[in-house]
């Protein structure tokens, strides 16, 4: 079966639609979000475009604050005290990769975790691990959302999480490896965390008998067809978070977008699985948002 994440989202936007509709009927101001772009990687104007495209198609208010390349490290730097301080602004994101003489990490340890709608600070992150508000970056909290939505639980299955990022592996293993009480609030589902959790990487051995022995697999690598069949149990739920630009002289951009996941040989074996695209992309947008309604819900508390 696959795991309609464009489907679900749309669900999610037209929930949040309502929420968002029925504030201001209220008489109460819109949500905002910010989004700090800096020079012009195409495909972060892209990410940074569907971000503002689906915060309009809610009713949340977006803008967005492009620099250029040649911004200094301090300048952007103040730029995150502002938005800390104005209150008009409910979460911010600074869209990643950021030009190599700013350092990643003096930016996002400069945003108040209160805003921070990515769930990329470390306050964010500490603050998760120990089961305490902060918010969740926006893909492990999509794939936790998705897995609710078609009510596939994780107590006491083992889930094998390939990759060790900070914004997917990492989070993504964290929440499922949590005891329900500690979940963090707006998640559709208490029955979401218990699992036994296993996290590989490109050092792990033998990733093929390790992953044989999951119920669920959540795949993000970033390296096209590294699940294969013989790596996935019957019945295995499977979960595809790359994106991988692939040559396609079909198709008219002369490329297209795979997942990690060998689909057409993996999928017979799976229960459920995700495609890509379709799958986790559209649940990671929607998370923002669902976070951006969250940090305005404290906000005005
Ligand atoms: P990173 O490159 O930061 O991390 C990749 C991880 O995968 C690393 O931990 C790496 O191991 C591990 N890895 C790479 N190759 C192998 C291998 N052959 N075997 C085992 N482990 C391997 O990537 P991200 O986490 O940022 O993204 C992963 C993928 O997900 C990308 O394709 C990205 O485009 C996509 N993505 C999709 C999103 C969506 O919304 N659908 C959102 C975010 C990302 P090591 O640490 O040892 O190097």
């Amino acid at each position: 079966m696959i795991l309609d994440g464009k489907k679900i989202a749309a669900e999610i936007r037209a929930e949040l639609r309502e929420q968002v509709q029925a504030l201001t009927q209220a008489g109460q101001r819109a949500p905002k979000l910010v989004v700090v772009i800096v020079g012009n990687n195409p495909a972060s104007e892209t990410y940074v475009a569907n971000k503002i495209k689906a915060c309009q198609e809610v009713g949340i208010e977006a803008q967005r604050i492009a620099y250029a390349t040649t911004i200094t490290e301090q300048t952007l730097l103040s730029e995150v005290h502002r938005l800390n301080s104005d209150s008009s602004v409910d979460g911010f994101i600074v869209q990643l990769p950021l030009p190599d003489h700013i350092n990643e990490s003096t930016i996002l340890s400069a945003i108040d975790y209160r805003k921070d709608v990515d769930g990329l600070t470390p306050e964010s992150m500490g603050r998760a691990i120990q089961g305490l508000d902060a918010f969740i970056s926006a893909t492990p909290k999509g794939i936790r959302e998705l897995l609710a939505r078609y009510q596939i639980t994780t107590e006491g299955k083992h889930v094998v999480v390939i990759g060790r990022s900070n914004i997917v592996g990492k989070p993504m293993a964290m929440l499922l490896m949590q005891r329900p009480y500690l979940s963090l609030p707006n998640m559709s589902a208490s029955s979401l965390g218990d699992a036994t959790v296993t996290v590989c990487h490109s050092k792990t051995r033998d990733l093929a008998a390790i992953c044989r022995t999951a119920d669920i697999i959540i795949v993000a690598a970033g390296s096209p067809k590294l699940l294969t069949a013989n790596m996935v149990k019957d019945g295995a739920v499977v979960i595809d978070v790359g994106i991988n630009r692939v040559d396609d002289l079909t198709s008219p951009r002369g490329y297209r977008l795979v997942g990690d996941v060998d689909f057409d040989n993996v999928a017979p074996k799976a229960s459920f699985i995700t495609p890509v695209p379709g799958g986790v992309g559209p649940m990671t947008i929607v998370s923002l948002l669902q976070n951006t309604l969250q940090a305005y819900n404290e906000h005005s508390r």
